[in-house]
């Protein structure tokens, strides 16, 4: 953007002679109640139309956003959104149905729903499905409840979860708010779990584990058939944290492992747009023997229909007001129906493929804790530019002068100083060889001019917070009066 603009709040600019529009007098007596009318005014504040035009305008050209450029937060997946997707989710017959309209007017909706569950199941290799949670936490605590159900039915409710140190960070919340007490289990040296620290740690009062494949550091658990066989002899169970699935589409069933249940974010993987808190779907899908946990009520097949099934007595009950983020689930139909069994294996390979051109093309300027390849995001530290006192927060804030947005940083903790990047299948070759440049230019410059970095970035509106203070004294009220 050429010209930026000191964008204060519209308060600042009201002026109680201005308005949007303005309505010619009443011509015949009023005949509102003044009971009903408000003895002062709204205190919003009066501007006019092209005040509001240009306010909200210039916030949105602000923003940044996937349609307009390289988004390369790790462990998010933050890729481009087929529009096709979204203009089929905004069909009157799937966006204007309503959640209690007669379920016999929305046979279509609840196919839709089926058609998702079954294709989940083939992809994950996980034939019970439910769609109900809201987004990949809630996925992971309906998950949860659903092993913590199940083992209180076989065998009784155990007071442990394991949680490797490269989990997300998501897991061990979860695991806490579903009454499990921690336990930590280090990842090995070249950043895998390895099956005999978890056979050590795992024992009849340990409900099970929740492993995050791919993990944090972008790599494959290549001892995960082994950990399974482990926690399963101990009559466990082994959840999936399936967030990074965009790396294993097509490629590897968590199912055919021997992950229990897991979720998936259909709002990473399966192309609906996030950041930004809007809605999004982390459906569950697990063994057949934990089927009758699921959160009621479950789309199933009847008589060669599909149907909501309500009478479920085991069931963990709602997690979600009606059916879940239901124009998010259509939108991932349509991701997985147009790019079929194939389409989906070659975006996990091209995403594969682009993570590794990267971490290949910047290993030279910077230091790689574990390797010597990834498969959808690799991790990066700052140790070779803290030589020169130059830290991770502050290559990031200079890649926004580069005009890109900056990469996650300090996570996973199990790396000071962390840098992960996760380009995705859908950046073109000349967007990432344009990032790896700037990349590279801010490592010279972390040596030649390390004052430079420091103090990035140069170029933004916004250019540092004081994020204790935003996290610690929240301003939540416009404080103007008018
Ligand atoms: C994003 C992510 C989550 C959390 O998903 P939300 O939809 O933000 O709740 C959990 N685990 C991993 C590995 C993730 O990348």
């Amino acid at each position: 953007m050429a010209i930026t603009h000191e964008e204060g709040s519209l308060f600042d600019i009201h002026h109680p002679d201005k308005s949007a529009y303005k309505l010619p007098p009443l011509e015949v007596p009023s005949k509102k109640p003044t009971k009903h009318l408000r003895e002062s005014t709204l205190g919003l504040p009066q501007v006019s139309e092209m005040d509001v035009v240009r306010h909200y305008t210039r916030l949105s050209n602000m923003n940044y956003s996937i349609d307009a450029g390289m988004y390369p937060l790790g462990s998010c997946t933050m890729k481009y959104n087929p529009k096709i997707n979204d203009e089929i989710s905004m069909l009157d017959g799937f966006k204007n149905i309503h959640p209690y309209q007669p379920l016999e007017t929305a046979a279509g909706a609840i196919e839709v729903m089926g058609r998702l569950q079954d294709l989940l199941a083939e992809v994950t290799g996980l034939p019970a499905v439910s769609l109900q949670p809201a987004a990949g936490a809630h996925g992971e605590f309906t998950g949860v409840k659903v092993m913590r159900a199940y083992l209180k039915e076989n065998g009784g409710v155990r007071r442990k979860m394991l949680i490797p140190d490269t989990a997300h960070g998501t897991n061990p919340a979860t695991s806490t708010l579903c009454q499990y007490e921690v336990v930590r289990v280090p990842n090995g040296p070249n950043g895998y779990i390895e099956a005999s620290d978890v056979e050590r740690l795992m024992d009849r009062d340990t409900a099970g584990i929740m492993v995050t494949n791919p993990n944090t550091l972008g790599l494959f658990e290549k001892n995960i058939v082994e950990i399974c066989k482990v926690v399963h002899a101990q009559g466990g169970l082994v959840y999936c944290d399936g967030a990074n699935f965009n790396a294993v589409m097509g490629w590897s069933r968590p199912g055919d492992l021997g992950i229990d249940v897991m979720h998936l974010n259909l709002h990473k993987t399966f192309s609906t747009p996030h950041g930004g808190g809007g809605p999004g779907a982390g459906p569950i899908c697990a063994v057949e023997k934990l089927r009758p946990y699921l959160p009621s009520p479950q789309v199933v097949q009847k008589d060669g229909a599909y149907a909501l099934e309500y009478n479920l007595p085991k069931t963990i009950g709602r997690v979600r007001m009606a059916y879940g983020n239901f124009l998010v689930l259509v939108r991932a139909l349509v991701y997985g129906l147009t790019l079929g069994r194939d389409g989906l294996k070659e975006a996990s390979t091209i995403a594969v493929v682009n993570a590794n051109y990267i971490l290949n093309l910047l290993k030279a300027d910077y230091h790689l804790p574990f390797g010597p390849t990834c498969l959808h995001e690799c991790v990066f530290s700052d140790k070779n530019q803290n030589e020169f006192g130059v830290k991770t927060m502050e290559i990031a804030k200079r890649l926004m002068d580069y005009g890109f947005h900056p990469p996650t940083v300090y996570f996973p903790l199990v790396v000071p100083g962390a840098i992960m990047i996760e380009p995705t299948e859908t950046e073109p070759l000349h967007e990432i060889d344009r990032f790896i440049s700037a990349m590279r230019a801010i490592a010279q410059e972390a040596k030649l001019n390390p004052e430079k970095v420091r103090t990035a970035p140069h170029t933004v509106f916004v250019k540092r917070v004081d994020e204790t203070v935003a996290a610690k004294k929240l301003i939540l009220r416009n404080n103007s009066t008018i």
